[in-house]
């Protein structure tokens, strides 16, 4: 039987896309290897921006509402900021990717879970998809098979990224340290060599953890004690428990479609590297190819036209990003004290959570800024 199209992956990128499409009447096929509902090491923080892109209903498995953020220095300097809208919805992916999967299924996807993609193969008329059960056919390949995926590699693609390890901690505190940290989230700059620390609280529990460039820290493990030292948080567990993963941060455009495939979220490295933040790529991009995928199959479009979407409406966002990660992560220090010494900037950056500005925007804000306080540095 052939398939108009095949969703390789179910997470926030293929679940949109293989929802999007069976909604618009599309006979799609979605494989899974994991069987939902399946943790995946993630913070869980959507910007509130996503609101702008996912139907209301994702609210009902949305565990915390954030309105304020603190950002620290190597685990002390508190600076609290607070904005009168939400900053950040708090998920835990489990139940928030099972929603996404479970719309997918209502609207018609036909979903195979616990069956891996093994190979791809492209061919004039149809792509070939071969799982450890069987080979099905269709005409376009959604590849959303996350940050290891087999489908770039099958049809021959490799996007350009920056590998960040992390180590995630799903950990309950007693009740008077949950309490303190439970309305807010925290970002600490300096923890770890480029990348930061974080604190991101959920209905009774909190997600922590540390992240940074995996060509600069090989092992994450020492870093992520010394954050829970720093934070006065050692003491304080009741129960933990720890999962090491990797996020492929944007490191520049490149090609993300072939012959009849098209990448989506983390398997075409679209996690913008100053935030680590990937859900909201995911969510968009598996759209953007779902909107796509309809205008091919009616004849209107061709395959190349979803890179220049990607490129217009994500790769320019995640450009700036990555200038913004260089002067955090090169220079914490700085970063922070921007952060500490200039409040203008936090409308700002409520601005490009809730996606009423661009990280262009913030960046053309800071870049003045960020010379002045780079240059007693630089005289010495
Ligand atoms: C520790 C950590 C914290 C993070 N925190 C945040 C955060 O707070 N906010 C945020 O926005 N982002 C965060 N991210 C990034 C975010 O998790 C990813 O960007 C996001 O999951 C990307 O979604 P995706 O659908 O592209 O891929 P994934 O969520 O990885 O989904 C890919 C799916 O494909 C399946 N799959 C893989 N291979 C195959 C195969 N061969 N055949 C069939 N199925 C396959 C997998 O089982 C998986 O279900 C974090 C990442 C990490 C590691």
């Amino acid at each position: 039987m052939k398939y108009d199209i095949i969703v390789a992956g179910l997470g926030p990128a293929g679940a949109t896309a293989a929802y999007e499409l069976s909604k618009k009447g599309f006979k799609v096929l979605a494989l899974e290897k994991q069987k939902h509902p399946r943790y995946k090491p993630c913070g869980g923080g959507l910007t509130a921006k996503i609101e702008n892109i996912l139907e209301p209903d994702f609210k009902s498995v949305v565990e915390r509402t954030i309105y304020k953020v603190n950002f620290t220095f190597r685990g002390s300097g508190d600076t609290h900021i607070k904005s009168d809208h939400p900053v950040v919805y708090m998920v835990m992916r489990d139940v928030f990717d099972n929603f996404l999967v479970e719309k997918a299924r209502a609207s018609g996807a036909e979903i195979h879970e616990q069956e891996k993609v093994t190979h791809v193969e492209e061919t004039k008329d149809n792509v070939l998809v071969t799982t450890e059960k069987n080979t099905y056919s269709a005409s376009l390949l959604i590849g959303a098979d996350g940050v290891n995926g087999i489908v770039a590699r099958s049809v021959g693609l490799k996007p350009k990224k920056k590998t960040a390890v992390l180590i995630e901690g799903e950990v309950n505190v007693k009740e008077t340290a949950f309490n303190k940290l439970c309305d807010e989230i925290l970002f600490d700059f300096g923890s770890v060599p480029y990348g930061y620390g974080w604190i991101f609280p959920k209905a009774n529990h909190l997600s922590l953890g540390v992240g940074g460039l995996k060509k600069k820290i090989k092992n994450p493990g020492p870093y992520y004690s010394e954050f829970l030292l720093n934070k006065n948080l050692l003491n304080e567990i009741e129960s933990e428990h720890k999962f090491g993963y990797t996020v492929p941060l944007f490191n520049g455009r490149s090609k993300i479609t072939s012959l009849r495939t098209m990448l989506a979220g983390d398997a075409a490295a679209l996690v913008d590297s100053f935030l680590g933040e990937g859900i909201y790529y995911a969510v968009r991009s598996g759209q953007i190819a779902a909107e796509v995928s309809q205008e091919i199959l009616n004849g209107n479009n061709t395959i190349a036209s979803y890179e220049e979407r990607i490129a217009q409406e994500i790769f320019s966002e995640l450009h700036y990003a990555r200038k913004i990660d260089m002067v955090f992560y090169s220079f914490p220090k700085i970063g922070y004290n921007l952060l500490k010494k200039h409040p203008d900037f936090y409308e700002q950056i409520f601005d490009v959570v809730s996606g009423k500005a661009g990280y262009k925007q913030l960046w053309n804000k800071m870049k003045r800024k960020v010379v002045i306080e780079t240059l007693p540095f630089l005289s010495y």
